[in-house]
């Protein structure tokens, strides 16, 4: 039975009511969590103020930055540990929980050297005047995740934040918290003040609601679904305070004729099916030109059915999805694309000893897909790609174009003139040329267009979401 991290101090919930923990490999619950609720959201709002008014916010930039990088050095110290946590919260295979846990502290290494690189401008103004702009932090940051890559949003979304001097109240989702609750401890041991930072665990209508909505909160970073998003935003409008959405996505992968096939199959198999498609980011429509579709879509579908589906400890291609209505959503997608007659090209296996009790799903290709299909514009969230054709560059941006979305996109062609131009034309956050880059990539500014959200997180942009300039005007004559 866990505690959440308030103020520097453990607890269970007030009334103590807890949340079972699920293991999404068997359908076992091995564990429990307390279910906070608005009351333990006021007392980690009001910690974290106090950290901002205290030891924390005292600290200088280098300071700040010697302890983010002391976390990143004990997180990779746990990392067994915590890679062990995290597949079995998630069901993810062994090493994706191990590369995770990696880029969480790649997170703190990254943010923690550029915590006192955030320099001031001077602005040439009347004579007479001296104007300088400072970067400050906002205060008090809230931090509201989902369950697909716990340990890499948290480390995402805090360690700007923190690099900058705010002082952070994070909300895990409830299916994975514990990754978040043993980060804490592991913070706290490596140097981090009370109330730096603060998980409360719980429902995202209680806990999450209570804490986007808080009047004692400066900024929200919400990383989850659209429709949640959208609450998020106007609870956000409510208080007038900033928010980072990072939404859904459904990316293409366009390939034109000229494409190193031999190079590009493995790695758009690969982005469909890594973490069980549970991916914001996954390359989940495969846009072939039709020249060479039946070809490379035929050399994709004899990769796709290699794909196999196991336990953490078997440590597959692929996992368990997070919970049953998720295999339930996902299940659903597969199944109405069947019977709306649509070809399946190519299906994973599910190794025969996974127990039955788990959320396994078969991973499938689907092609020629319907534009208008389902299956072509909606976020599955599962190990499913679409795949469909188009005639020439003009067809392929506007079907690369053609969804609510705009998070990542990929293009795949030898003709240097045609990357550049198919890359600008596309409507997304990040653009990969003959390459693809689901996760990691800390360094690199990441976020949506459209419906995917908006702000930016990663890479030096993120600084500058958590943080707002004040302008001093001096007059010396
Ligand atoms: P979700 O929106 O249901 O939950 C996300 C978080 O919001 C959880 O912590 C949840 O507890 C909380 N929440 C739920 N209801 C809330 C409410 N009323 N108020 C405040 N918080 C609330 O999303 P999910 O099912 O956990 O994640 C899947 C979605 O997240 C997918 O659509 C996926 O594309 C998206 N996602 C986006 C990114 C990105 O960076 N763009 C990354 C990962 C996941």
């Amino acid at each position: 039975m866990k505690q959440m991290f308030i103020g520097g101090r453990w607890l269970s919930a007030h009334d103590g009511r807890v949340l079972p923990v699920v293991s999404p490999a068997d359908g076992e619950v091995f564990d429990q969590i307390p279910r906070g609720s608005a009351r333990e959201i006021d007392e980690a709002v009001a910690a974290a103020r106090a950290a901002t008014e205290g030891a924390w916010g005292r600290l200088n930039g280098t300071e700040r930055g010697r302890i983010l990088m002391r976390i990143g050095e004990a997180v990779l110290a746990h990392e067994e540990e915590l890679a062990q946590i995290e597949a079995r919260d998630t069901g993810k295979p062994m090493s994706t929980a191990r590369n995770d846990i990696k880029v969480l502290a790649r997170y703190f290494e990254f943010y923690g050297a550029a915590a006192d690189k955030v320099h001031g401008e001077t602005i040439p103004f009347l004579s007479g005047h001296q104007v300088s702009l400072l970067r400050e932090p906002l205060g008090v940051t809230a931090h509201i995740i989902p369950w697909n890559y716990p340990a890499q949003m948290l480390g995402r979304s805090l360690a700007p934040a923190l690099a900058m001097g705010n002082a952070t109240v994070l909300k895990p989702a409830e299916d994975t918290s514990l990754s978040a609750l043993r980060f804490a401890a592991i913070a706290t041991e490596a140097g981090l003040p009370e109330g730096a930072l603060n998980v409360v665990t719980g429902l995202g209508e209680e806990v999450g609601a209570a804490l986007a909505g808080h009047p004692g909160i400066d900024f929200i970073s919400f990383t989850g679904s659209n429709e949640v998003g959208t609450l998020v935003q106007q609870a956000a409008a409510r208080n007038a305070v900033k928010c980072v959405l990072e939404l859904g996505g459904k990316s293409p992968q366009i390939v034109f004729d000229d494409v190193d096939a031999a190079r590009a199959a493995p790695i758009i198999v690969r982005a469909i099916v890594q973490n069980a498609g549970q991916t914001c980011t996954a390359g989940s429509r495969l846009l072939v030109q039709r020249s060479i579709y039946d070809r490379f879509v035929g050399q994709v579908a004899e990769l796709f059915a290699q794909v196999r589906v196991g336990t953490p400890q078997m440590d597959f291609d692929c996992g368990p999805v997070m919970n049953a209505a998720q295999r339930d959503r996902v299940q659903r997608y597969i199944d109405q694309a069947r019977a709306s007659g649509i070809p399946v090209l190519a299906e994973g296996r599910i190794a025969p000893e996974a127990p039955v009790t788990g959320y396994y799903v078969k991973p499938t290709l689907f092609g020629p897909v319907p534009r208008q299909d389902p299956l072509a514009r909606e976020e599955v969230f599962g190990p499913v790609l679409a795949a469909m054709p188009f005639d020439d560059e003009a067809d392929a941006i506007r079907l690369a174009n053609g969804t609510d979305y705009g998070l990542l996109a990929a293009v795949w062609t030898e003709n240097a003139g045609r990357l550049q131009r198919v890359a600008k034309a596309v409507k997304a956050g990040q653009v990969f040329m003959n390459c693809y880059g689901a996760g990691g990539g800390v360094e690199l500014p990441f976020g949506g267009t459209k419906r995917s959200g908006h702000g930016r997180e990663k890479g030096l942009l993120a600084l500058e979401e958590v943080s707002a300039t004040k302008t001093l005007v001096h007059y010396h004559g």
